[in-house]
């Protein structure tokens, strides 16, 4: 089973991977995780890509093909993944299926995580994640069980994202309506979109994706 979660920063996209990822076993490829590790790399495009993620605009189609196409070709993918940020843009979005198609492969589900543009700022601002395993938390929303230490891993060190502040959220959220809302209606016309309620909380959404991906498990 292949899926990808849409929708806008702050979404819940990559909270629901993880969740998803544990339960049914599947592989969690988040685009943003990638770049991120790439622009650590100090190399030429690593600094390009570093640019870019703080300026909040998207990395260019052909970089990120190459990326995803490369990463789905490893085994650990044969037994299924979560896209997690890709595809952001219509070329993205139909080289996606070309490349699957390609390798004998398919997207099973697309799942649209759709949310208020007033709340993405506060979800935003509000982001942390565990240093160790990389799990996600929120000051209000979803803090540790105990202050301070990671649920999963009982890590206690935890990292904000640079450009997880107000002025870049605004751009990106920007990036999100020019550039991957268009996304939408490709797969919509091919009756292949599903919509959960990204304002309901962590664990009714989680609900929601699990009707659909259970839902049509024997098709
Ligand atoms: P995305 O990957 O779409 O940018 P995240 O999964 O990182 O979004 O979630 C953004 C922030 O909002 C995180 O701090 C997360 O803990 C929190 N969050 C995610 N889903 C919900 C929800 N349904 N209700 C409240 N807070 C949420
Ligand atoms: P969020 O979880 O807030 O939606 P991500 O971690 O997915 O953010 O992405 C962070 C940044 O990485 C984006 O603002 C963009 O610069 C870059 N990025 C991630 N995925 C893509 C993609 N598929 N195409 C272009 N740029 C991307
Ligand atoms: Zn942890």
């Amino acid at each position: 089973m292949n899926l990808t979660v849409l929708g806008p920063p702050g979404a819940g996209k990559g909270t629901q991977a993880q969740r998803i990822k544990k339960s049914y076993g599947l592989v969690q490829l988040s685009t943003g995780d990638m770049l991120r590790d790439a622009a650590a790399s100090k190399t030429k495009i690593g600094r390009q890509v570093g640019q870019l993620i703080d300026a909040g605009e998207l990395v260019s189609d052909s970089i990120m093909i190459e990326m995803i196409s490369e990463r789905i070709s490893h085994d650990d993918c044969a037994k299924g993944f979560i896209l997690d940020g890709f595809p952001r843009t219509n070329c993205q979005a139909v080289a996606l299926d070309m490349m699957l198609e390609e390798k004998g492969m398919k997207l099973d589900y697309v799942i649209e995580i759709s949310i208020d543009d007033e709340i993405i700022v506060e979800r935003i601002i509000g982001r942390l994640n565990c240093v160790k395993c990389g799990a996600g938390y929120h000051d209000k929303f979803h803090p540790p069980a105990v202050e301070e230490v990671c649920d999963d891993c009982g890590g206690t060190e935890f990292v904000r994202r640079a450009d997880d502040n107000e002025k870049v959220v605004r751009t990106r959220l920007q990036a999100y309506h020019a550039q991957t809302a268009p996304i939408l209606p490709y797969y919509r016309e091919r009756n292949r979109l599903r919509q959960v309620d990204g304002m309901a909380s962590i664990d009714e959404v989680e609900k929601q994706i699990a009707a659909i991906l259970d839902g049509s498990r024997t098709a």
